[in-house]
């Protein structure tokens, strides 16, 4: 299962700055187009975190919407999917400019 060892970087990342210090809080920044299940990421953290100074620690998670730029008039866009087409039909994909983010944002001791 993908979210688990995804979780399992998140929890020693944050263990390991915490240093033994207990932590109350962990913010996530997790973009809509990444791909992660953001539900079995909650689900699995308290699971990991037992045992390591992050057990009974709060996950937040903030959600990133997706952005596509288009290639052709330069416009940017909300993405919904990893691919999408600009209404100016450019047949290229747009590039992702946000969505994809999977990142420890924070932590609170
Ligand atoms: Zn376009």
């Amino acid at each position: 299962m993908h979210e688990l060892s995804i979780t399992r970087n998140i929890v020693s990342i944050v263990a390991g700055e915490a240093a033994g210090r207990p932590v109350k809080r962990v913010h996530l920044t997790i973009g809509r187009l990444s791909g992660v299940d953001v539900a079995a990421i909650a689900f699995c953290f308290p699971l990991v975190a037992e045992g390591t100074a992050v057990a009974g620690a709060e996950l937040v998670v903030h959600r990133v919407e997706g952005r596509g730029r288009c290639e052709g008039c330069r416009k940017e866009l909300p993405l919904d999917e990893l691919v999408g087409v600009c209404p100016c039909e450019r047949r290229e994909p747009m590039a992702i400019t946000a969505g994809e983010e999977l990142l420890v944002r924070s932590m609170e001791l």
